[in-house]
């Protein structure tokens, strides 16, 4: 019989479709916002990261366009070499201020920043204790680090002071993961109880601020701001494709840390310097959080009144959610995938999300500052029509 090594990419496929697990891209015309048009038809999207609305912003336009004019479209070069441009600094610059940290580095995606920071800071001989609800690029990092993983249940930091006790001493540093707020989730990680488990046992902590930043907090620097944490011994990472609707990530943290980082963090090193257009749209985003508080409020009072409205629907099982995600469990994935297209044949963009990604299905919607009142009101006569009928 001929050998074809390939042959079994096929017979995979094959599996994924059986399970309902497959995936493909849709198209979105135009420019993002509220609504969008989603292969042709206008829908109202509840699947965006871009809480503020802000990557439609024409003053991030106009910010991109003018870097391009001045910089040209490429960096050309890793930082270290030829990439290294003002903006760059700028842009790290207001990080850290909006942060209230030393310094802060900016990556070329919140996956890399994560990617870079764990594997620079730990390695063979350490221990890294994970949440076991945390982003993938949390995970492949540790993975890609080398150092021993454990994952705690999620958010129990009675279980994870229990790992600590029994395994911390047999390793030379430890660092601690967490997302901020869980992306599929929506709910918070107990930050003051974690920085308190990490002093007593002598760790790092690290928390994936994606979408926190912009969100959260009374300037909106996030959850470590939510919770008073500002100025505690932490690594924190973000993106600016969420909230500041741009493309890139960041760490912040001390001096130190950020001037290590830039010698030992490979996915900083090692690959082209974040776009000028990426940079500047960043930077004005910046600006804007800072500026527009109104449109924080905004977004908060749109969470309130859907979350309002939806206590009319006892049948839809919310998961427990304290950010502008909200999810409700579906039994499996061909019931999450049913659902996921009765809302949009209705109008309403609001993906399934189904393993392997989470550990159970569930329709995710996310908020936005610019959703008016009558988009929030057609999802939920969408859903309750959706909970009454057969799909
Ligand atoms: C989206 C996300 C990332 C990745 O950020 P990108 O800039 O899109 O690469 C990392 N961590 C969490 C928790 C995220 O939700």
């Amino acid at each position: 019989m001929p050998h074809d090594p390939y042959a079994w990419i096929e017979k995979s496929l094959t599996t994924i479709h059986r399970a309902d697990w497959y995936r493909s891209v849709q198209t979105i015309d135009g420019r993002p916002g509220a609504t969008v048009v989603l292969a042709g038809q206008e829908v109202i999207n509840f699947a965006s990261n871009d809480y503020l609305g802000l990557a439609g912003d024409e003053r991030l336009i106009a910010a991109a366009i003018a870097a391009i004019e001045e910089f040209g479209t490429g960096s050309t070069g890793s930082r270290l070499l030829s990439g290294h441009r003002k903006l760059h600094r700028e842009l790290e610059k207001a990080i850290a201020s909006t942060k209230q940290t030393e310094d802060a580095l900016v990556f070329s995606s919140g996956y890399l920043a994560n990617l870079g920071a764990i594997t620079a800071l730990v390695g063979k001989r350490d221990l890294i204790l994970s949440d076991q609800y945390n982003h993938s690029s949390l995970k492949n990092g540790a993975i890609l680090c080398g150092a021993a993983v454990v994952e705690y249940p999620h958010c129990d930091v009675v279980a994870l002071k229990t790992q600590l006790s029994q395994q911390r001493q047999n390793y030379r540093r430890c660092l601690i993961l967490t997302d901020s707020v869980f992306s599929m989730d929506g709910d918070l990680c107990p930050m003051p109880a974690l920085l308190d488990l990490a002093d007593e046992f002598n760790c790092m902590l690290l928390v994936d601020e994606a979408h926190a930043t912009g969100i959260l907090g009374k300037t909106g620097a996030g959850c470590v701001e939510y919770f008073g944490c500002t100025g505690k011994p932490l690594i924190q990472i973000g993106t600016l494709s969420k909230a500041l609707g741009s493309l890139g990530g960041y760490v912040a943290g001390s001096s130190v840390l950020i001037d290590f980082l830039r010698n030992r963090a490979p996915s900083w090193i090692y690959t082209t310097g974040l776009s000028p257009a990426d940079t500047a749209a960043a930077l004005a985003a910046i600006e804007i959080v800072q500026q527009e508080p109104q449109r924080r409020a905004q977004l908060w009072e749109n969470v309130r009144y859907l979350k309002a409205l939806l206590e009319h629907l006892p049948n839809l099982k919310l998961l427990p959610s304290e950010s502008p995600i909200l999810c409700f469990q579906l039994p499996n994935a061909t019931d999450a995938l049913k659902a996921g297209k009765y809302l949009r044949d209705a109008g309403i963009f609001a993906p399934a999300i189904r393993p392997p990604t989470v550990p159970t299905s569930r329709i995710r919607i996310s908020v936005m500052a610019t959703h008016q009142a009558a988009h929030i009101e057609k999802l939920v006569a969408v859903l309750k029509e959706m909970g009454s009928g057969e799909w």
